[in-house]
C-alpha cells in the first residue's frame, strides 16, 4: 500500500494543516447557500468560488483542501433533476477544483519554501447531509448498515475515479455508518481515508457511542489512516482528543466547528463563537494529541493562518 499524505507530512512536520470551512467562504464571496444541497449548489453554479477559497485556504497555511463534496450525492443532486451521470460529474468535479487550486499555489517555488506539497481530500458527509434535516447531528436514520454502504458507494466511487489523495469522510454522527464507510473502503484497495465523527459531549458522538469504542474499532482498519472529530464546539475538543487516543495510536484529528449552533430549518447559525483564540486552542489540541488540526464550519482562512503561525513558523 502507498504512503498516505498524513504519515508522509508527520515525517517532517509537527502538524497536519487542514483547511477551514467552505460554506462560510463562498457566503462571504456573495454566494447563496440557503438550500438543501449547501456548497454542492456552488459546484453547478459558481465552480470558480470552489477553486478560489481552495486557493485562499493554501495561502493561509493549509496543506489539505477539502472537497466541495460533503453534501454532493446522486440522491441529492437526482432531486434537482440531474441524471446519475450529471451527478457523477458534479462530485468529479469537486475534485479537480481542489486539485487545479493546489497546483495553481505550488506552481509558484515561492509557496514551497518550508511546507509540503498539499494534499486534496474528499469529502464523503453523512448519509444524514443529503437529508438536509439536521440529522447529521443526531445518526437517528433508521438505515441498516448495508443501506448505508448502498448509498455511499456512488460517490465514493467517483471521487477514488477522480483522483482524489485520499478520503475523508466527515462529520459521521454514529458507528453504523463507519462501520458501512470502512466495509466500503475495503472495495476500494489502496485507498486511505480519515474517519471523523461528530460528537455531543467531551465522550460521545452525536449519536451517544462513546468515542473511544468507535476509535478501537477503527484501529484495526488499515485503509483508515487517522481518527477524529469535527463539526463540534472547540470546548469539547480535547476531552475528545484524549478519548481517542486512549484506543488508537493512529493520528488523532481535530477540526471544530466556531462553536456556534446550526439551525437545518432556516439554513443559519446561532450562538456564539468560541473559536477567536484559534492559535492558542489549537496549540492544546497538540498538547492534547492531535496531529491534524483545521477548522470546520464557520471558521476562515484567519483560522488557519493562526494555527499556521505556531506550526509552521
Ligand atoms: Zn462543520
Amino acid at each position: 500500500m502507498i504512503m498516505n499524505p498524513i504519515t508522509t507530512i508527520l515525517e517532517t512536520h509537527p502538524i497536519v494543516i487542514l483547511d477551514g470551512a467552505l460554506a462560510t467562504e463562498l457566503e462571504r464571496r456573495g454566494a447563496d447557500l440557503r438550500d438543501s444541497l449547501w456548497s454542492a449548489k456552488i459546484l453547478l453554479e459558481a465552480p470558480e468560488l470552489i477553486r478560489a477559497v481552495h486557493l485562499d485556504y493554501f495561502l493561509a497555511g493549509a496543506d489539505c483542501a477539502i472537497t466541495a463534496s460533503y453534501q454532493a450525492t446522486v440522491a441529492g443532486f437526482a432531486g434537482r433533476g440531474l441524471s446519475e451521470a450529471e451527478a457523477l460529474g458534479l462530485i468529479q468535479r469537486s475534485v479537480q477544483l481542489a486539485v487545479e487550486a493546489r497546483d495553481a499555489f505550488w506552481a509558484n517555488s515561492a509557496h514551497r519554501v518550508g511546507r509540503p506539497r498539499p494534499f486534496v481530500a474528499a469529502s464523503v458527509g453523512p448519509y444524514g447531509a443529503f437529508l438536509a434535516d439536521g440529522s447529521e447531528y443526531r445518526g437517528d436514520y433508521g438505515l441498516s448498515e448495508a443501506e448505508l454502504l448502498d448509498f455511499h458507494r456512488p460517490r465514493m466511487a467517483a471521487l477514488v475515479a477522480a483522483g482524489a489523495d485520499m478520503i475523508a469522510c466527515e462529520t459521521i454522527p454514529c458507528l453504523i455508518e463507519a462501520r458501512a464507510l470502512v466495509r466500503l473502503l475495503a472495495e476500494f484497495p489502496g485507498v486511505h481515508a480519515w474517519m471523523s465523527f461528530s460528537a455531543q459531549d467531551e465522550q460521545r458522538i452525536c449519536y451517544g457511542e462513546r468515542l473511544v469504542d468507535c476509535a478501537a474499532f477503527l484501529d484495526a482498519h488499515p485503509q483508515v489512516v487517522a481518527i477524529g472529530v469535527n463539526c463540534t464546539a472547540p470546548a469539547l475538543i480535547t476531552g475528545l482528543i484524549r478519548a481517542a487516543r486512549s484506543a488508537t495510536s493512529k493520528p488523532i484529528l481535530a477540526y471544530p466547528n466556531s462553536g456556534e449552533i446550526y439551525d437545518a430549518a432556516t439554513y443559519s447559525w446561532h450562538g456564539e463563537t468560541s473559536c477567536d483564540a484559534f492559535g492558542e486552542q489549537s496549540r492544546q489540541w497538540y498538547a492534547a494529541g492531535a496531529r491534524i488540526i483545521g477548522g470546520c464550519c464557520r471558521t476562515t482562512p484567519d483560522h488557519i493562518r493562526a494555527l499556521a503561525d505556531w506550526a509552521r513558523p
